[in-house]
């Protein structure tokens, strides 16, 4: 994708602060952290969301994140650590192709991570989890 920005990031038409590299994943220090260390996880494929994704694509991208995790952990010294992935302008993405942040945390650094939750309507769940599994097949 031509005007894809992180298309060019893994063409190296723009650079990045990479941290880690593969045949199909490059991952890379968020321009505008959240937090000290974090970091984008993206397929060296285009792919707008993670619903678009084929399967060996979105494993090499969930293959790497523990270790990653690991690795921001000890290089930051963070506590915690959020998984972030947007699919969507109204699921608040900007970068149309798709990827995962890592987020260190710490506590009080107030950065929050709670929605508000509704509750599980018996009927409506019985309705919905035969429309999901039909939908699977
Ligand atoms: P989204 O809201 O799409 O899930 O997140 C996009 C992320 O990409 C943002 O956190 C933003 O700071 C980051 N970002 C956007 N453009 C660039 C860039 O050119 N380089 C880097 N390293 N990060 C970027
Ligand atoms: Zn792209």
């Amino acid at each position: 994708m031509a005007e894809c920005i992180f298309c060019k990031i893994v063409a190296g038409d723009i650079p990045c602060h990479k941290v880690y590299e593969d045949d199909h994943v490059l991952a890379f220090l968020d321009i505008g952290p959240l937090s000290h260390g974090h970091t984008l996880i993206v397929p060296k494929t285009h792919h707008p969301t993670l619903d678009q994704v084929p399967d060996d694509v979105a494993a090499a991208c969930g293959a790497i994140v523990p270790r990653l995790a690991r690795a921001i952990l000890r290089a930051t010294g963070a506590t915690a650590w959020n998984l972030l992935q947007n699919n969507g302008p109204d699921a608040g993405q900007e970068v149309e192709h798709v990827h995962f942040h890592i987020i260190p945390r710490e506590s009080d650094d107030n950065l929050g991570f709670r929605w508000h939750t509704k509750s599980l309507d018996s009927d409506a769940a019985l309705n919905l989890k035969v429309a999901i599994s039909d939908a699977l097949r």
